[in-house]
């Protein structure tokens, strides 16, 4: 006897290809009944024999590959005997539980047709399907459809109609679908906007082989690119954009083309050719080929496979060459995706263009990742990342949004038990970057029809992101929030690990504001979302010149050196050295920190690596680097001053850094003694903490933890000594996660 089921899916489940999949479901096993969006939710009756049905639900659970079911519930009702299977109109709702999908890379299938020659898709730069194509980038509202697209002005020919009519087909709703023959076109422009006529791709294909630096328009912004095995070419690149040292991307053709030139193992090539397609840290092989000026200094390279159907064709008409492929920006200003802003701002640094007409609405940079131990290591969650939903804790009691920090911001919307983080905003010195983030943060709430009624953001008073909230909620007369910069790094490993407990937090970074007002960055917080109280910290340090400190990291080296009653000697003009000497004497323009980040500059100063750094936490990457070739060996002494709270004091350990490199012993030696060290510290503070009644769980959080040495030590020997130790694999633990922490505490705050 036919039985009929109601069925609900909640999640992300709309713009996923999800209706064409369950009609596909259902017509195979011959069930009749229909599918239907309804207010962000997917809503299924089917109808049939009960082991049939229940076949269904098997493989309903499973979902088509972008989907993400968050719920499955289904019940009872009275069988209605139709004849079909049918897929009806969607049901706009009130308050729609609307989720956006991030972009993905394209799928197997269409780069198939991308290289049939028979197919009416050969060689097209712009196919996708509803398994794949751009998403976010290229959404302006809600309920998403392809008049709230960026692909509204493109209407749809005959044949693609018909795909997207069909609902047996791959292309049935796919929004961006399109064709040479009614979707967008490749152009290619010289420096001064000029079209420059013949094969826009292989034009600009031989130009990047013959040397030139190319703009290319990626998913959610322009790219630079040049052959990445030049150095001339790379150095003239790095020149031009103003970019001194920091790592450049390259982009590969497959897995293969990856072997060449990095080692990798499972964990990191399943990363690597995810569908998110981030750009992942993987260790250079000597002699790969690659210009040295790529990633000075670092023995990883940054590499990603390609993210769009474009960047497949580009590396088939540059024969497989490895290519740089970095953000079109001057030095570190926001990435440029808008044509015009484009044209002018890398004019410049291109030599030519190659682009199209399809609007990207929302930039979106590139994402980075690594694997530390097996696991992914978000450094920056952008680009394929945002805005898939996160989880929180306990659900917001009321629409939030977190504003995140300063740097690598990022903000978050809160809806019930969700968190939206948005794409990587960069530095929001910039003021470009700024309104980037006034702009984006108003796009997302229109996206996720949400208002916020209350509002999170940093202790720190001269934050932008903390400015902006304030007077927000003054104008708009709603509550906010501060959270203290190191509570919500906690917080967010806390709420990604799904932990309700109180824990041990060992927060390790370059700065934040402090409850005292002094900057903090070496903290053992305990505590859990509501409070915490800081249990023990790094002995603080003066630094001489204020934020001058940051850039020149032999001012640490001077402060601890000092401070650990040793002499030691600097690679700066002996001028500066006694004026740096005179602050600290007399106490001037050095205010305290207790930052690790700092901490990490002192020492990769002390070794002779660096006393000037070009971009943040340079020290530490290249300290890292030089760790990784040291032999993994001993360690220095440390103390822990007992008090309220325990003080962890480096003194030994700087004095006998020192020594050491006074005595020329190998500076990769002493790196990784001084990993070694740290990761003894954290353990070392856990268990007095833990002796004194704190818990033993710990969580590690703080842009430090994106240090793959520490972080594998840290983690281990913490796990040797009877802690359960958590870490981030969803969200940076750097201030790119701070937002998602800021939520937990104000949902845990306002519950
Ligand atoms: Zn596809
Ligand atoms: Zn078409
Ligand atoms: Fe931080």
């Amino acid at each position: 006897m036919a039985q009929r089921l109601a069925i609900v899916v909640e999640g992300v489940v709309q713009g996923v290809g999800f209706r064409p999949f369950v009609h596909g479901l259902a017509s195979r096993l011959g069930l009749t009944g229909f599918v239907l969006n309804q207010s962000g939710v997917v809503r299924i009756e089917v109808e049939g024999e009960r082991c049939v049905l229940d076949s269904f639900l098997k493989e309903l659970a499973v979902g088509p590959p972008l989907a993400r079911i968050e719920r499955l519930a289904y019940e009872a009702r009275a069988a209605r005997g139709e004849r079909t299977f049918d897929i009806l109109p969607s049901q706009a709702g009130q308050d729609a539980a609307v989720f956006v999908s991030p972009d993905v890379a394209p799928c197997p299938e269409c780069l198939a047709e991308m290289s049939r020659r028979d197919d009416r898709r050969f060689g097209y730069p712009f196919l996708n399907c509803t398994n794949c194509g751009p998403r976010l980038t290229v959404v302006t509202g809600v309920p998403y459809d392809r008049q709230r697209t960026t692909m509204a002005t493109f209407p749809l020919c005959p044949a693609c109609q018909a795909e997207y009519d069909h609902p047996a087909d791959r292309r049935f709703h796919a929004q961006p679908t399109c064709c040479p023959t009614c979707g967008p076109r490749l152009r290619l422009l010289d420096s001064r906007g000029h079209e420059v006529s013949g094969d826009p791709l292989r034009g600009f294909a031989e130009s990047l082989r013959a040397g030139a630096i190319g703009a290319i328009k990626g998913i959610g912004g322009y790219h630079l690119s040049c052959d990445a095995t030049r150095p001339d070419v790379v150095a003239e690149l790095r020149r031009r954009k103003q970019r001194d040292e920091k790592p450049l991307a390259i982009l590969l053709a497959d897995e293969h083309a990856a072997r060449l030139l990095v080692e990798m193992d499972d964990a990191e090539l399943a990363v690597l050719t995810s569908p998110r397609r981030p750009i992942v840290l993987l260790r250079k092989l000597p002699g790969c080929g690659v210009a040295g000026g790529v990633a000075p200094g670092n023995a990883y390279l940054g590499v990603m496979l390609p993210s769009t159907p474009l960047q497949v064709l580009l590396l088939r008409a540059v024969g497989g060459l490895p290519l740089v492929m970095t953000s079109g920006n001057c030095s570190d200003e926001p990435t440029a995706h808008e044509d015009s802003d484009a044209l002018r701002r890398l004019a410049t640094i291109a030599d030519l263009f190659l682009t199209h007409d399809r609007p990207i609405h929302v930039r979106c940079d590139d994402s980075v990742s690594r694997v530390v131990d097996g696991l992914e290591l978000p450094l920056r969650r952008s680009r394929g990342y945002a805005p898939g939903p996160l989880p929180l804790p306990v659900a917001c009691p009321v629409p939030t949004l977190a504003v995140g920090g300063q740097l690598k911001a990022t903000f978050a919307l809160g809806r019930g038990r969700h968190a939206f983080l948005s794409h990587h905003l960069g530095d929001l010195d910039h003021y470009a970057a700024y309104r980037g983030f006034t702009r984006d943060a108003g796009l997302y709430e229109h996206l996720f029809a949400l208002t916020p009624e209350l509002l999170v953001c940093d202790l720190h008073p001269d934050y932008a992101s903390t400015r902006y909230a304030r007077s927000r909620a003054e104008e708009q007369h709603l509550g906010c929030l501060a959270v203290q910069h190191h509570h919500a790094h906690m917080a967010s490993c806390m709420a990604e690990n799904d932990l309700r407990e109180p824990v041990i937090g060992v927060v390790f970074d370059g700065s934040g504001y402090g409850l005292d007002g002094t900057v903090w960055g070496g903290e053992f917080l305990v505590g859990d979302y509501q409070s915490f109280r800081r249990a023990a910290h790094l002995r603080p340090v003066p630094m001489p010149g204020g934020e001058r400190a940051v850039r020149e990291p032999w001012r640490m080296a001077l402060a601890h050196s000092l401070d650990a009653g040793i002499e030691a000697t600097f690679r700066a003009p002996a001028a500066s050295v006694a004026t740096a000497r005179r602050l600290l004497e007399r106490g001037l323009n050095s205010p305290t920190t207790s930052s690790i980040g700092r901490l990490f500059d002192a020492v990769a100063s002390l070794v002779g690596l660096r006393d000037r750094v070009n971009y943040e936490g340079q020290a530490a990457v290249e300290l890292e680097a030089l760790a990784a070739r040291g032999e993994s060996d001993g360690g220095y002494p440390f103390e822990v001053l007992s008090g309220e709270p325990l003080l962890l004091d480096p003194r030994p350990l700087v004095r006998q850094v020192v020594r050491e490199v006074a005595c020329s012993v190998e500076p990769a030696r002493i790196a990784w003694r001084f990993h070694a060290t740290l990761a003894a510290m954290v353990v070392t503070v856990c268990e007095r903490l833990r002796a004194l009644g704190s818990p033993s769980v710990v969580v590690l959080s703080g842009g430090v933890f994106q240090n793959a040495i520490l972080l594998r030590e840290a983690f281990r020997r913490l796990g040797e000594a009877g802690f359960r130790v958590y870490r981030h694999r969803l969200v940076p633990p750097g201030d790119g996660g701070l937002s998602l922490g800021q939520l937990a505490v104000a949902a845990f705050r306002r519950s």
